[in-house]
């Protein structure tokens, strides 16, 4: 199996033998979970105002 990234410092990580997959280590997954705590991960939620442009009012 190819190694994939750690998401975190895209380190490779050894999906067969690291515990801490897909981070490769403790470290980045404690970062990762760090930064789901504060929020910094979240996904923004889209306001629904920008997506008017089907219906918008323009002026000729
Ligand atoms: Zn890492």
């Amino acid at each position: 199996m190819k190694p994939l990234p750690c998401p975190i410092c895209r380190k490779a990580v050894d999906w067969e033998t690291n515990p801490h997959r897909p981070f490769c280590s403790n470290r980045c997954r404690t970062l990762d979970l760090g930064a789901w705590a504060s929020e910094s991960y979240r996904v923004p939620e889209a306001p629904e105002d920008e997506d008017g442009e089907g219906w918008s009012e323009e002026n000729p």
